[in-house]
C-alpha cells in the first residue's frame, strides 16, 4: 500500500510508492551524458583567458592569478542570472511586486582535473573546495543587498549541467527563496516554542530510530529523510549545532569530505554513472530589517545547515506540478538499508585492496 508521508520541518507531503518486492537497488539510473574533450573546455587550466578574471583561487605553488596553478578557482558567470551593479529599487504595481535583477552568481572550478567528480577527487581536494565556498559566503555575505547565498552544483545532463568540468555554482539573492522561508519560519516558529532546534531534534530521533541513518561520523551524520522527494536523495547534517556552513573549522570540512566521497562512491556504485543536484542550506545573511531590530534574534540557535544530494533518477511531471509535491517509488529505509550495505562492501573491498 502506498503511503502519504509529511516532511516534519516544511509540512510537505509525499507519496512513498515503493513497489512490492522491488529492492531498490533495481533502480538504474540513465547514463548521464558527459563529453571528453579538454581542450575546448572554458574551465580547464591554460583557458584562464575564457572565463571572466577570477576573484578568488587557492594556488599551492604561489603561481599568479589567472595564470595555471590553480587548484581551485572561483570567476564571475559568464552569463550570470542576476547583475552585480546597481540598487535595488523596490517597487510594486498594486499586486505585482519587482525589483531590479541584482545579485552575484559565480562559479567555483572545482579542480584543474577535467573528468574527476566529488567521488573521484582527493578528501583533500574536495575540502579545498568547500574553504572556497566557506571564503565566498564571507566575502559575499558583506553585500547588505543579498539577503541570501546559495551553494549549488549540478552534475550531469539531466541535473541541469551545461558543462562537465567539476564546477558548482553560487548566487547570491536580493530576497530569501521560498523554500528556504519555510525553512527557517518553520525552525524559529518550533524554537520559539521549545527553546531547540528542531532540526537536532529530527538527527536525535533518527538516531535512537536508527531506521534512516546511512552514515555517522564524527561531525557528520547522513539520513535518509522520512519524506523523501525522490529516490536515493540524502540530507547531510553537521552532528553539532551549526547554523553557518561559512563557520565550520578545517576539521569539520575534511570529515565531511570524507563522508561526501564515500557516500557518492556508493551511490556510483549502485546504480553508475547518473546526473544529481547538491545544494546547500544554509542560514540567510542576516541584513537587518528596518523596523525590526529582533528580526534575526534566534537565527543561531534555531537554523541547522545541511547538505541535500538530489540524484535525479525520475521526471517531474504533471502531478508534480498541479500539486507541488511528489511521488518516490523507493521508500526511504530501503534506500538507507541498501546504502549501507554498499558502503560495507566498499570498505572491504578496501581492506582487501590493501593486503593484495
Ligand atoms: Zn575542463
Ligand atoms: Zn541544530
Amino acid at each position: 500500500m502506498p503511503e502519504l508521508r509529511k516532511d516534519p520541518i516544511i509540512q510537505r507531503w509525499v507519496i512513498i510508492a515503493a513497489e512490492r518486492g522491488q529492492r531498490p537497488s533495481d533502480f538504474k539510473a540513465e547514463t548521464t551524458v558527459i563529453d571528453v574533450n579538454p581542450k575546448a573546455c572554458p574551465l580547464c587550466p591554460n583557458n584562464e583567458d575564457r572565463t571572466p578574471p577570477e576573484v578568488f583561487a587557492i594556488r599551492l605553488d604561489g603561481s599568479k592569478p589567472n595564470t595555471p596553478g590553480w587548484s581551485v578557482r572561483v570567476v564571475p558567470n559568464k552569463f550570470p542570472a542576476l547583475s552585480l551593479n546597481g540598487d535595488l529599487n523596490r517597487r510594486g504595481i498594486g499586486l505585482l511586486d519587482m525589483m531590479n535583477g541584482i545579485g552575484a552568481h559565480e562559479v567555483v572550478i572545482e579542480t584543474p582535473e577535467h573528468n574527476a567528480d566529488w567521488d573521484t577527487m582527493t578528501i583533500e581536494q574536495l575540502s579545498r573546495v568547500f574553504q572556497s565556498y566557506q571564503a565566498r559566503l564571507k566575502a559575499l555575505s558583506e553585500d547588505i543587498r543579498f539577503r541570501y547565498l546559495l551553494v549549488f552544483r549540478n552534475f550531469g545532463v539531466q541535473a541541469g549541467a551545461s558543462l562537465s568540468h567539476p564546477h558548482s555554482q553560487i548566487i547570491a539573492l536580493p530576497i530569501v527563496p521560498q523554500l528556504a522561508k519555510e525553512k527557517l519560519n518553520s525552525a524559529r516558529k518550533y524554537f520559539l516554542e521549545k527553546e531547540r532546534c528542531i532540526f537536532c531534534d529530527l538527527i536525535f530521533q533518527e538516531k535512537e530510530l536508527r531506521r534512516r541513518v546511512v552514515l555517522e561520523s564524527e561531525h557528520v551524520i547522513v539520513l535518509s529523510p522520512f519524506a523523501a522527494r525522490f529516490p536515493y536523495e540524502l540530507h547531510f547534517f553537521p552532528q553539532k549545532h551549526s547554523h553557518d556552513f561559512a563557520q565550520m573549522s578545517e576539521e569539520v570540512l575534511i570529515d565531511l569530505a570524507t563522508v561526501m566521497k564515500r557516500v557518492l562512491s556508493a551511490l556510483k556504485k549502485l546504480l553508475g554513472q547518473h546526473a544529481y543536484n547538491l545544494v546547500l542550506h544554509n542560514a540567510p545573511n542576516p541584513v537587518p530589517r528596518p523596523g525590526r531590530p529582533d528580526f534575526w534574534g534566534t537565527l543561531p540557535y534555531d537554523y541547522h545547515w545541511h547538505w541535500e544530494l538530489l540524484p535525479r533518477l525520475t521526471r517531474v511531471a504533471g502531478f508534480e506540478w498541479g500539486t507541488g509535491f511528489y511521488i518516490n517509488p523507493v521508500s526511504p529505509e530501503a534506500v538507507a538499508e541498501v546504502l549501507k550495505e554498499t558502503l560495507e562492501q566498499l570498505q572491504q573491498e578496501e581492506r582487501t585492496g590493501e593486503v593484495r
